[in-house]
């Protein structure tokens, strides 16, 4: 009798066995259907034994192999693994969690593997002279012919959601045949790979370094300010994979994920399948994109951390673009780096992994420092010049609304010479906070330790962690003072300020709440493209991957917040935002200017900012690192704890801090202490953390320290381990 060890979704690191029957096959990787309890859920095999450890008797069997959908490749299979061990989460949730939701479903139905191909009565028919009116049968031919040989039903599917009455009426008319898709015969071929600009010389040796190492592993650092052409050596490299019939996933921040991205990469490559992998698709949407990528048909697949376990039977090469960036690790559940198991893949695979950053990630950085990566530099824009970047210093200084006489000028000036002026604020809102200034009193979120972000327009205070808002107070709740005040600026503040003092000035605010709208930011880039813009006002999104060639001063607003953080990788964050912000600085024939206002111009990290350093400031870093005994130099782990006491979470860590035994290893268990943010959404939130030099003693550790933390486990409390946090 043969057992399948099956992988379910359920908080358990355990896998289940279940009788095979007589007529059923299935391999390990596939997917089936069990019954569980008594309902019925999908699973995936991940082995199969002549044995079970259950008595007969409870073994039960499979209901059905669900012979549809291809089995899990053994790589994804072993990355998935290397997870659960890893991160210390449940084998059952970490597989199916990686799957689109739709596979996951107990009729989960892949297409058939069918293709559609003109015949020859349909390869006379020119789309043209069809009825205006049947616009998408016009379309559907005109994708029959790009394809040449056919198109699969997944890829065509990924171009027009909805083509089965279509295709129907074109088969009953004879110009549309179906037959079976052919296994993956290449992505692409040499030929429709269009050329691209000539490259520079730090591009061509980048370029050359890593085709040279095409055929194995090998992680590259390519580190190269904003606007270098690191995206040129992107395509390049994909260009080759492509060429060698192999597929690429590039994996790029949420923000990054712009269709003009997309659309550089498809006009480069015309009859390659792009597709793409994020959380903005339905589920149909990232399951066809899933499948095209699965079965070989998408020779480019372009997404977010997600995007990391996608099955790609002939993946040839990773490129990982802004590796420093937050959002590659997840913030719960299994919180993994999309960063650090991508580079485990491109191992197992033997095949080259670029990590692209003009501000690489410290642990990035130390690896290449070490020789344990390969280290490329693009220190010159490929098509422009390198902005400038000053800043004013407003200690002391009178300032209107937060904006000093320096940036006003600097404005005015841009404004005049018609050209494009961006003033970067960290936050939305209004002010985020309001003050009583006779009793102190400020807007507390009543569920979280941070201040309520004053929303002028709507009256409301808001909380940007929970989302509580309420209405904004006539006068102080406490000693009922009718003159509260609001402190900081956001983006609403600083936007009315200009329009005050730029009455002409024509002004775009580009944050979450003036974005919000479907089309509204597309709307907006156009506005901003077509030069119908003076001044934008904006945060965060404007900082990431936009080119507008008519933007050439940058003022920051106030970035001195985070230079005094309890978070020590604050500084960090804050340098790679601030490159990221100057980047949008002449990006076109004009030079760019940036200013940024601080009270400490003399800081190391404005500095080396100023000097576009990051070397310097890197340096600088790693040396109190060390020091320190922070990361890259050690390894950690958090036990994070919520409660709805901080006591409660605290009792608990304290707990487990007793039980924790690393007498003698070379472990440092700290004390416990209330999160950064001790309060969110109502619940308490604590924190201890775990370090170690070395990777495997920490490991070893944390596989017995596990048990005893199930042991001690209290219904109140919830707990996850955070391993290589990202935030303290
Ligand atoms: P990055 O990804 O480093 O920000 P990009 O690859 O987007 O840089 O390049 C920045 C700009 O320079 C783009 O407009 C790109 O088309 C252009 N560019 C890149 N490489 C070259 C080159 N070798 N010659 C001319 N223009 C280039
Ligand atoms: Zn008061
Ligand atoms: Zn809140």
């Amino acid at each position: 009798m043969i057992f399948a060890r099956v992988a379910l979704d359920v908080p358990l690191n355990t896998l289940f066995d279940y009788r095979l029957g007589p007529t059923q096959a299935v391999t390990v990787g596939g997917f089936v259907l069990v019954p569980f309890g008594k309902k019925i859920a999908v699973g995936v095999v991940l082995e199969l034994a002549k044995t079970t450890t259950l008595s007969l008797s409870r073994v039960r069997g499979i209901l059905d192999v669900i012979g549809n959908i291809p089995p899990l490749p053994s790589d994804v299979l072993a990355m998935l693994k290397f997870c659960s061990d890893y991160y210390h989460h449940p084998v059952g949730e970490v597989i199916l969690n990686a799957l689109p939701t739709r596979l996951r479903r107990r009729h989960a139905t892949k297409p058939q593997a069918v293709a559609y191909r003109l015949t020859a009565a349909g390869k006379l028919v020119d789309p043209e002279t069809l009825p205006a009116r049947a616009k998408s049968r016009r379309e559907l031919m005109g994708w029959l012919i790009a394809a040449g040989e056919g198109i699969g039903e997944a890829t065509l599917r990924t171009k027009m959601p909805s083509t089965a009455t279509l295709l129907k009426d074109l088969i009953a008319r004879g110009w549309v045949e179906t037959f079976t898709e052919q296994p993956y015969q290449g992505a692409a071929t040499g030929s429709s790979v269009l050329p691209g600009p000539s490259l520079t010389e730090a591009q061509q040796t980048a370029v050359k370094a890593i085709r040279a190492s095409f055929d194995r592993f090998g992680p590259w650092l390519l580190h190269g300010i904003t606007g270098s052409g690191k995206t040129e050596i992107y395509l390049e490299l994909i260009a080759t994979a492509l060429e060698a019939n192999q597929q690429t996933l590039l994996l790029v921040p949420e923000i990054n994920l712009t269709p003009q991205l997309e659309s550089r990469i498809q006009s480069r490559f015309p009859k390659t399948l792009v597709v793409r992998l994020n959380s903005g698709l339905n589920e149909s949407e990232r399951l066809q994109n899933w499948l095209a990528a699965q079965s070989g048909a998408a020779g480019i697949v372009v997404g977010t951390r997600l995007a990391a376990f996608t099955p790609m039977p002939a993946l040839g090469l990773i490129i990982v673009d802004e590796e420093h960036d937050a959002s590659f690790k997840q913030g719960d559940g299994l919180r993994y780096s999309a960063r650090d198991i991508s580079l485990l893949r491109a191992k197992q695979r033997a095949i080259p992994i670029v990590l692209g950053s003009a501000t690489p990630s410290l642990e990035t950085y130390y690896q290449a420092q070490r020789g344990r990566y390969g280290l490329l530099k693009l220190e010159q824009r490929a098509n422009a010049a390198i902005p400038e970047i000053t800043t004013a210093n407003i200690r002391g200084a009178a300032l209107i609304d937060g904006l000093s006489q320096e940036v006003l000028h600097a404005i005015k000036e841009n404004t005049r010479q018609g050209q494009q002026s961006l003033i970067y604020v960290n936050r939305r809102g209004y002010a985020p906070v309001l003050i009583c200034p006779s009793c102190r009193w400020t807007s507390g979120c009543p569920r979280c330790s941070v201040k309520l972000v004053l929303h002028l327009k709507t009256r409301l205070m808001r909380c940007h962690h929970c989302g509580h808002q309420e209405r904004t107070p006539a006068a102080c709740p406490q000693c009922g003072n009718p003159e509260l005040t609001p402190l900081g600026q956001g983006t609403q503040r600083v936007e009315e300020a200009l329009g005050r003092i730029f009455p002409t000035a024509r002004m775009l605010r580009i944050d979450r709440d003036t974005t919000r709208a479907k089309g509204a930011w597309t709307q907006m880039r156009q506005q901003i493209h077509e030069g119908s813009v003076d001044l934008l006002v904006g945060t965060q999104i404007l900082a990431k991957g936009h080119d507008f060639p008519a933007l050439t001063l940058v003022c920051v607003i106030n970035a001195d917040a985070s230079l005094y953080s309890t978070d020590y990788r604050a500084s960090e964050r804050l340098f790679a935002n601030l490159m990221q912000v100057s980047g949008r600085a002449g990006r076109a024939e004009l030079p760019g200017r940036v200013l940024i206002q601080t009270e400490f111009p003399e800081h190391p990290l404005y500095a080396a900012l100023r000097r576009q350093n990051f070397d310097d400031f890197a340096k600088d870093i790693l040396s109190e690192r060390k020091q320190a005994g922070l990361p890259p130099y050690t390894h950690q782990v958090i036990l994070r704890a919520e409660a709805l006491e901080q006591e409660t979470a605290m009792d608990f860590l304290w707990n487990a801090a007793k039980r924790a035994d690393a007498g003698g290893t070379e472990v440092a268990v700290f004390d416990p202490v209330p999160a950064g943010m001790a309060r969110l959404a109502g619940k308490a939130r604590a924190q201890l953390t775990v370090q170690s030099r070395s990777r495997s003693a920490l490991h070893n550790f944390l596989n017995t320290w596990e048990q005893e933390l199930e042991k001690i486990a209290a219904p109140k409390v919830r707990w996850a381990l955070d391993i290589d946090p990202q935030e303290s």
